[in-house]
């Protein structure tokens, strides 16, 4: 099976006539030139980051897909033949690029092997170990300067990215602010030790919300929504606060004229504030990456850290999948299940 883009689509809510699923013959070990291998996927990772390929650029950090091409994430996956000196059959495999077909053939400089870890599943090389995870240690843990006793704010809260940085912000003696979509998810956020967690869409007045959840301020708001969520958070920031400007979901699978354009950017100025913006795909080669493969494997073997995935079976129903994204219809890490180890 291989799941292609149909064509590029306009910016505002996709559907899945943006894709097109066919059969097409595996590729074979006989195809591989050297310096190549010939991976089958075992799961692919679900990120908002692929709503924004399926339209025209706009000059972000990634192109878009390419109509009558297969669409590609981050996956993990088995080794089943190699030209390559560095990889052998039966190696697992993860990296950036995979296709969304059950086998593909990649060469040896798009994957890295994964250590094999009895305590890591291969779809948690995606979840706990795997990129969103790693967004959240290097926004939260390594470029916003927190301090034990200061008050976090983190959007989309139960989500893979969300999650991850409630849990190392309680470690590092934050008070925690969740706001997620679903009552289930506020009582999920709570669990991994969230000080306080709310429902943002039932909670009526988003600026009152945070308000009442941090009546002295917010000293770090970890951005994962953008949209009116960012300026309810502009107006509660304490002087000199800081906004790690992750993501912005809520405006991804909209249409130009209904965007929602920030209205408090003054706030940043009279109070001091200061923006982080980053991609992570910046920082894989840099030392903070092994700094968090130890810290959270370490803290997930003990037991300390705990990761949520979501986990839809079948290649053909990751279109779906990628789509629910922007309907919170995920609930934790969400990843798509081709085939078994
Ligand atoms: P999630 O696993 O959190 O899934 C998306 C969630 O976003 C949904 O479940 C939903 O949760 C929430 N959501 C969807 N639409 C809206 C909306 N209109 N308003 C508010 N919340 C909404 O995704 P990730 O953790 O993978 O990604 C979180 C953010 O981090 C995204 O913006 C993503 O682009 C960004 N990111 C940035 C990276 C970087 O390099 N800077 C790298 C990776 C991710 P709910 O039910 O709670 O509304």
């Amino acid at each position: 099976t291989s799941v292609k883009l149909d064509r590029i689509i306009p910016l505002g809510s996709a559907t899945l006539d943006a894709f097109k699923i066919e059969t097409v013959d595996s590729p074979t070990k006989d195809s591989l030139v050297s310096g190549q291998v010939l991976v089958r996927t075992l799961y692919l990772s679900i990120d908002p980051y692929s709503r924004m390929r399926l339209s025209e650029s706009q000059g972000g950090a990634v192109p878009s897909f390419v109509p009558g091409k297969p669409i590609d994430s981050f996956g993990v996956g088995i080794v089943e033949a190699s030209t390559s000196t560095k990889f052998s059959e039966g190696d697992l495999v993860t990296g950036s690029s995979f296709l969304w077909e059950t086998r593909f053939i990649l060469s040896e400089n798009n994957i890295t092997k994964v250590p094999s870890n009895a305590d890591i599943t291969p779809a948690n090389y995606l979840g706990v170990l795997g990129m969103p995870s790693f967004t959240a240690y290097v926004g939260f843990a390594s470029i916003c300067n927190h301090k034990a006793g200061e008050t976090i704010l983190v959007s989309a809260a139960s989500g893979a990215v969300g999650q991850m940085v409630v849990q190392l912000a309680k470690a590092r003696g934050l008070r925690v602010i969740g706001a997620a979509g679903s009552n289930d998810k506020v009582d999920f956020v709570k669990s991994l030790g969230a000080d306080v967690v709310f429902n943002y869409k039932t909670c009526g007045s988003l600026q009152k919300a945070i308000k009442e959840a941090a009546p002295e301020g917010v000293d770090i708001y970890f951005d994962n929504v953008g949209g009116e969520f960012l300026d309810a958070a502009l107006d509660n920031m304490r002087m000199n606060g800081r906004i790690v400007a992750c993501g912005n979901i809520s405006q991804y699978n909209v249409a130009p004229e209904t965007a929602y354009h920030t209205k408090n950017t003054d706030i940043v100025n009279s109070k001091k504030l200061t923006l982080y913006d980053f991609v992570i795909l910046d920082y894989y080669d840099r030392p903070v990456y092994n700094e968090f493969i130890d810290e959270v494997s370490a803290g997930f073997k003990r037991g300390d850290i705990q990761y949520k995935l979501d986990e839809v079976v079948g290649l053909e129903n990751a279109p779906q999948a990628l789509l629910d994204l922007f309907e919170g219809k995920n609930f934790g890490k969400r990843v798509v299940k081709v085939s078994d180890l």
